[in-house]
């Protein structure tokens, strides 16, 4: 059996020198094939980053695509493998079962005024922001109003996503084989007149969260890349997707070292 190959690389001159070696190396091979579509396998040269525009790009086939990356910058959290890893990378492809692990993503549907939805999924996260002043959302957990927020906003994030956005505004790492989302909240307003719950929660995969919003104001929302500047958004509506991401999984790497090396490690 052959397996089809897709490669997405960033425009790095290491990332460039990396795919060149990487297709020499699949040529030699049978049983390996570098496709341009429907492929079974993506492979990304680059950063998180990368591997984030690959899973935007091939979304709608995630239960046909596994993912692998290969970083040419710092270990990423998406990106396992290093550049001079690639010969065992390429053996370890040639003959192997299509064994993957799969990760949590987000889902979410955005309601506007009019009724119209759009959905999305994300792998990182998704935030929601106003252009300028305090933005005001209630937050509601399942049915039930939890909150009515006042501060910059809100980040929405995935298991994987937790190291990235959420992070940087205070939320928790969380390990990636639990299933669940984390809302953290982005420079809330918090004094005598207006009240959040100030900490970061995580919402289990049975229950989903409502943030409506004030209709007529420009929100600014994201999706992982994707910028959404619209005015007449009334609801997003988040939960933990029915589809995972699936990574092939030819190496085991420590979920917590991987973190320590990212954020800890001085060498
Ligand atoms: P970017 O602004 O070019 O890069 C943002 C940084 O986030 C890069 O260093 C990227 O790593 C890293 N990153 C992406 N996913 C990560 C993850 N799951 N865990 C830890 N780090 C991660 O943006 P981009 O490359 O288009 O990626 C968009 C993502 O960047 C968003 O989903 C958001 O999470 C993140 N971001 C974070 C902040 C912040 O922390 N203040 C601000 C803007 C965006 P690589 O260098 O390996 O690509």
């Amino acid at each position: 059996m052959t397996l089809r190959i897709g490669i997405i690389h960033n425009q790095e001159e290491k990332s460039i020198l990396v795919l060149q070696r990487l297709r020499g190396l699949l040529a030699d091979k049978d049983d390996l094939e570098i496709v341009e579509r429907d492929p079974e396998l993506v492979i990304t040269i680059g950063g998180d980053g990368t591997l984030l525009s690959a899973f935007h790009r091939y979304n709608h086939r995630l239960n046909e695509v596994r993912f692998l990356g290969v970083h040419t910058g710092h270990l990423g959290f998406y990106t396992d493998w290093r550049d001079y890893e690639l010969p065992e990378l390429v053996d370890s492809l040639s003959g192997e079962q299509g064994k993957s692990v799969s990760y949590p993503l987000l889902d979410v549907v955005l309601t506007t005024r009019s009724g119209d939805q759009r959905h999305f999924l994300a792998l990182n996260e998704s935030t929601i922001r106003k252009g300028s002043r305090t933005m005001v959302a209630d937050v509601y957990i399942k049915e039930e109003l939890f909150e009515r927020f006042r501060g910059d906003g809100l980040a929405i994030s995935t298991p994987t996503g937790s190291t990235a956005y959420n992070k940087s505004v205070g939320g928790a790492v969380v390990h990636p084989s639990i299933n669940a989302m984390q809302l953290a909240e982005i420079a809330s307003l918090n004094n005598r007149v207006f009240r959040t719950l100030g900490s970061p929660s995580i919402i289990g995969s049975h229950e989903w969260i409502d943030v409506r919003l004030k209709s007529n104001e420009e929100h600014l929302i994201t999706i992982d890349q994707l910028d959404i500047i619209r005015k007449d958004i009334v609801s997003i509506k988040y939960r933990i997707a029915d589809e995972r991401i699936h990574f092939a999984s030819y190496r085991h790497m420590h979920f917590w070292h991987r973190v320590k090396d990212a954020f800890i490690r001085e060498d």
